[in-house]
């Protein structure tokens, strides 16, 4: 299963922290997911999804709120066969007064006769219900990309008002969604990993956070590891073509006035030098008697490269 899936199935687990809790959730499911299809015949209220376990869990939790409940279905789509959709129609609602009166206490207001559903501002005070509140619309509309692939986090709704209500609630948390409007979906989004931790703990879906901080902390070490091998590499080469460099002026010295005629300090580096072209200036110090630091190596090089200069410009 994908991991918004996952996360789903662990959010319908999640205990309530009190009873106003589910009422904001269960608001949350149906005003960012209703929708309302007008053909000739009828008009049908209903809600989809292809997450079985939140089909069920939202008709029993209507079904503790109006007598009259809807009715479930799950259907295999005609093109994938083993693709099952799940229906909720709630065509009752039409004609009920009980579970009209549910809708409109949670701020949804049919107009059947332009088949169009309308939402009223759904206020919210209490921290826990708002909690519930971004919960039920993740398990609605939201979906998370694996974050072994890449960080990104997304909501679709099909409503301006509830958008801009659900970034609010979401800023409430002083979590920093953004939004794009792409086809007629209002899409809110997070596409930092932390952002989207900080998102996951506020709807209280822990283990799916311990997974994605797994993966993050697996990615950064990844990444200190190949800074680390960068820069081994860089230095090494750094190292191998400076010696390369050395050897070539020390030979040149040789080959104009002889290694036998540079001072002993000297000559004896160079004599080294040629002998131990893979070594490291702190190796090639402690061959020294008495051995000699990196920089003092490093020194005496330098005053070779000097002399070697000099004699190519014809200077003694
Ligand atoms: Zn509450």
């Amino acid at each position: 299963m994908s991991f918004s899936s996952d996360i789903k199935d662990e959010l319908i687990r999640v205990d309530y922290e009190k009873k106003c809790c589910r009422k904001a959730e269960i608001a949350a499911i149906l005003r960012t997911g209703l929708i309302l299809r007008k053909t000739k015949r009828k008009k049908t209220l209903t809600f989809i999804t292809e997450h079985g376990l939140l089909s069920r869990y939202l008709y029993t939790q209507i079904k503790h709120i109006v007598k009259k409940g809807p009715e479930i279905y799950g259907e295999k789509t005609p093109r994938l066969k083993k693709h099952v959709v799940y229906r909720i129609d709630f065509n009752n609602l039409l004609e009920n007064d009980e579970q009209r009166s549910f809708l409109e206490d949670i701020g949804i207001f049919l107009d059947l006769d332009k088949g169009t559903i309308e939402y009223h501002k759904y206020d919210i005070e209490d921290r826990c219900c708002i909690r519930s509140y971004l919960r039920g619309g993740f398990l609605s509309v939201g979906s998370l990309t694996n974050p072994d692939k890449s960080y990104h986090l997304e909501l679709n709704f099909q409503n301006k008002l509830i958008q801009t209500e659900y970034m609010g609630y979401m800023e409430y948390f002083d979590l920093k969604p953004k939004h794009i409007t792409r086809k007629n979906y209002e899409i809110v989004y997070l596409k930092e990993g932390q952002d989207i931790v900080d998102y996951l703990n506020v709807i209280g879906a822990h283990n799916a956070l311990m997974e994605m901080e797994n993966v993050r902390i697996m990615k950064e070490m990844r990444n200190q590891v190949n800074r680390i091998v960068n820069c081994e590499t860089a230095n090494l080469e750094k190292t191998v073509n400076a010696a390369v460099n050395q050897v070539e002026y020390i030979k040149y010295i040789d080959s104009v006035m002889g290694i036998e005629n540079l001072p002993p300090a000297l000559r004896e580096i160079a004599r080294l030098r040629l002998e131990n072209t893979h070594a490291s200036l702190s190796e090639l110090g402690k061959m020294l008697s008495p051995e000699l630091s990196k920089s003092g190596v490093n020194h005496r090089l330098r005053k070779l490269e000097k002399i070697a200069e000099n004699l190519r410009r014809g200077k003694p």
